[in-house]
């Protein structure tokens, strides 16, 4: 079993500023192992708008995505992520943004990469109950590598 250091670290970023820590673990690791890091922000699908939906419908009927809505918001996610690389000096082409569901998008994208650590926060705050996040929790649900969960402080920083 290979348990020497890491190399290649994913950090799941959601741009929230309550991911500060995070991020500042991240760079920590990433001095201490000099590893690479890679960056990825994961867009979800945009869900149709509801009022297009016929009556008694919306929980039935699978619309297309709003097209211009999904491009309008990688457009952002894209710039934001790299100036957080820019930030960081992960090169563009660590930058990574995908679309689709972000917890098994970061899976996927770990064993794309051949991450040996995701790093993701975790506050619970989408979670009904549980020590993790839900994103966490799908996270280590498919467990492909070593996972670090930071602790996010509910209110996150000043
Ligand atoms: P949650 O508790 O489910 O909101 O998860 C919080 C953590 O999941 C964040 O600190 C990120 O590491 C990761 N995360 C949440 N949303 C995204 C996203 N859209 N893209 C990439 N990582 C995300």
């Amino acid at each position: 079993m290979d348990t020497g250091d890491y190399k290649h670290l994913l950090l799941a970023v959601d741009f929230e500023n309550e991911s500060e820590p995070v991020i500042a673990r991240t760079q920590q690791l990433r001095k201490f192992f000099g590893a690479r890091l890679t960056l990825l922000h994961v867009v979800e699908h945009v869900p149709p708008a509801m009022e297009y939906l016929p009556l008694g419908y919306s929980d039935n009927v699978s619309m297309p995505v709003d097209l211009e809505l999904e491009e309008e918001l990688m457009a952002l996610a894209r710039r934001q992520l790299e100036a957080l690389g820019q930030r960081l000096d992960v090169p563009v082409g660590d930058c990574l943004l995908r679309v689709g569901p972000t917890g098994p998008v970061i899976d996927e994208t770990a064993a794309e990469v051949s991450a040996d650590l995701v790093v993701v926060g975790s506050h619970g705050r989408h979670g009904l109950m549980g020590l993790f996040g839900s994103t966490a929790r799908s996270v280590l649900r498919d467990l492909g590598c070593d996972v670090l969960c930071v602790k996010i402080e509910r209110g996150g920083v000043d």
